[in-house]
């Protein structure tokens, strides 16, 4: 393991997590279950060396490649809101990244599928997932902007980085009764972050839930 000390020591001790965890509640997160699965997550470990002791800031950091992981309270919002009164058993993630927001989940769901397309990124976090030990968690290194066709429908979707419109493939990879969280809308600038709700097999409800700034979603001609 790259890190001596997973359970953290100084800034990335328990106390500092405990406290973002506090502000996160201050900030309107109250699923008590998201919250204790993100005091427990060491996110130091997911996080480039230099960067370990602002793990527990509210913030994005580099994980490299040009690549961010997402602030805590991003992070929380979408978790809390993707699974507001659902159960899924299947959860699709598209941008794996460093794999923190997929280790939120997995600790939530039964199993997680998780899509990233820089081979460098995936390959990093794949060896990160497993020294971790998350078994209930599939991975491969595609444009996740076709989905995971092979694994779906899902009752569940997360989009962790920006298109311009939401792909026609992950609207109907989403099960009936599903819900998706999505960041669309200008590349360069701020996206609408949206709940999509498959209410039948023809409709889909769309609300916003807030303003954020992801990373793009780079769409390629081919799977
Ligand atoms: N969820 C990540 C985490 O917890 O670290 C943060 C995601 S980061 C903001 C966005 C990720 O989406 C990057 O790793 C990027 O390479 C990936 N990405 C961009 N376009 C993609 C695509 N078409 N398919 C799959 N992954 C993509």
């Amino acid at each position: 393991m790259r890190h001596a000390h997973p359970a953290g020591i100084g800034m990335t001790s328990q106390r500092t997590r405990d406290r973002l965890i506090e502000r996160l509640q201050e900030e309107g997160i109250t699923n008590r279950r998201v919250l204790e699965v993100m005091r427990v997550t060491p996110r130091h470990l997911f996080v480039e060396e230099a960067f370990a002791t602002r793990a527990y800031e509210d913030t994005a950091l580099p994980i490299g490649f040009g690549q961010t992981i997402s602030q805590p309270y991003i992070v929380a919002r979408m978790t809390e809101a993707l699974l507001e009164g659902i159960e899924p058993s299947k959860v699709l993630e598209v941008g794996t990244g460093s794999g923190y927001q997929a280790a939120i989940l997995a600790q939530l769901v039964p199993m997680v599928y998780t899509v990233e397309r820089i081979p460098e990124l995936y390959e990093q976090t794949r060896k990160r997932m497993h020294q971790l030990g998350y078994r209930n968690l599939r991975m491969t290194r595609s444009d996740g902007s076709w989905g995971w066709p092979e694994q779906a429908p899902f009752e569940a979707i997360m989009v962790t980085a920006a298109p311009e419109d939401v792909p026609e493939s992950l609207l109907e990879q989403l099960a009936e009764g599903g819900r998706m969280l999505i960041p669309h809308g200008k590349i360069n600038g701020m996206q609408k972050l949206s709940l999509i709700i498959r209410t039948s097999a023809t409709h889909y409800e769309r609300e916003t839930i807030e303003t954020v700034s992801f990373v793009p979603l780079i769409q390629e001609q081919f799977r």
